[in-house]
């Protein structure tokens, strides 16, 4: 079998529910979403299909300009390709973001003709499945959220901080759902974040038990979470901006968290994501992949993934998402007990359904940062720097 062609497709992901209301105004952002899939073609009429993320406009070009190297190859070759792919980017510095989104995209789809060309299902090649439905998680702001969650069986939600920590919020959820639905806290890795405060949230947030303490301070500089991890009680999760094993490792051999949190779109693949999990296990890390701005392809392929990790712990989901989400691809995953059933079909077990993509035409792909997060740090704002901002104003607001 040989590659014949490499296809793209990207789509104007409306905006969340939920990013409806917490933005306000700032349309320009909600419409900033969009989903990259890729489609590998083959001579025996075999096609698969991927996903990738890390700034899709700027990652399908990539994934254009590495079809060349990819057009010819026998697909089944995966590991020898994604080397080779991975070579073929070293003149831009290897990955980042762009490079492994381009290559989970790829590599994703070269699973799926494996799987389609061997008639078995991808987890199956990838030592079988462990368990049969993954658990997931959803997002909740409002009490009316975690209700709708847990009327569909949710067992785990997860709520954000972007400046004002609102403790007042992460209590009514926790009387909301009762002690028996798990609460995490997505900090998204705040600019602002000063170690010290950091560290007074996570101590305030010991008392609510939760799953996880989510990029309590900027991602950027991970020293920063190695002075915060010995001084709170909290699991601490973080990853979702890096991809492959070599962005990963430092959080793993660090231990520098509970819970690691690869995105499954630029997590660099398939395979990649396996050696992250298999390199989190001997530290008593577990994986819990992002895909907080993923389609729904790359969600199949994280069920694949999780099927056959033993330390996977759950999958994030954004249950109420923009409806075209159930319309882009076929079949549809519907949440039961908490869990989606890992797919049953030859390869990932999806199919782009082009008619509806092609009514989503892209318009943009990146947007000024919503700045209602401003009066976290009176009186600064989002942009403000974190050493102009006084010490009273930041207290006042972190307990606000
Ligand atoms: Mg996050």
């Amino acid at each position: 079998m040989k590659i014949t062609g490499v296809k793209t497709y990207l789509v104007q992901a409306g905006a969340r529910p939920d990013l409806t209301r917490s933005m306000g105004a700032d349309a320009d952002f909600r419409g900033s979403r969009c989903w990259l899939f890729v489609e590998i073609e083959t001579d025996e009429g075999i096609t698969g299909v991927g996903e990738c993320s890390g700034w899709p406009r700027v990652v399908e070009t990539a994934v254009q300009d590495l079809s060349a190297v990819l057009v010819g190859e026998d697909p089944s070759a995966i590991d020898r390709l994604w080397g080779v792919l991975y070579r073929a980017m070293m003149g831009h510095g290897l990955t980042g973001t762009v490079g492994s989104g381009a290559l989970s995209g790829i590599e994703m789809a070269l699973w799926d003709i494996k799987g389609k060309a061997l008639g078995v299902p991808v987890w199956q090649l990838l030592g079988g499945a462990i368990r049969t439905r993954i658990p997931v998680y959803g997002h909740a702001h409002t009490a009316d959220e975690a209700r709708a969650l847990t009327a569909l069986g949710y067992t785990a939600l997860k709520t954000p901080f972007t400046g004002i920590v609102d403790f007042d919020r992460i209590a009514m959820l926790r009387e909301t759902v009762g002690p028996e639905v798990d609460i995490a806290v997505d900090a998204h890795g705040p600019s602002w974040m000063t170690v010290s405060d950091a560290i007074l949230v996570g101590r305030e947030l010991e008392a609510f038990d939760l799953l996880f303490y989510e990029d309590p301070v900027p991602p950027e500089n991970l020293d920063m979470l190695a002075r915060m991890r010995d001084h709170v009680a909290v699991p601490l999760a973080a990853g979702e901006r890096v991809g492959t094993v070599h962005g990963l490792r430092p959080y793993i051999e660090r231990d520098l968290v509970d819970v690691v949190q690869p995105d499954t779109g630029r997590g660099g693949g398939i395979t990649q994501m396996r050696k992250i999990a298999a390199m989190a296990e001997p530290h008593g890390i577990m994986l819990a992949p992002h895909s907080g701005s993923l389609g729904p392809v790359a969600e199949f392929a994280a069920l694949h993934i999780m099927a056959t990790v033993p330390n996977a712990l759950l999958l994030e989901r954004i249950e109420f998402d923009w409806e075209g989400r159930y319309d882009v691809v076929t079949p549809v995953l519907k949440v039961e007990d908490g869990c989606l059933p890992i797919p049953t079909a030859p390869g990932l077990g999806v199919e782009l359904v082009k008619d509806e993509i092609a009514k989503y035409p892209v318009v943009r792909n990146v947007a000024k940062a919503p700045v209602d997060n401003g009066k976290a740090y009176v009186p600064g704002t989002a942009d403000e720097a974190v050493h102009v901002q006084t010490r009273r104003a930041r207290a006042r607001s972190l307990r606000a």
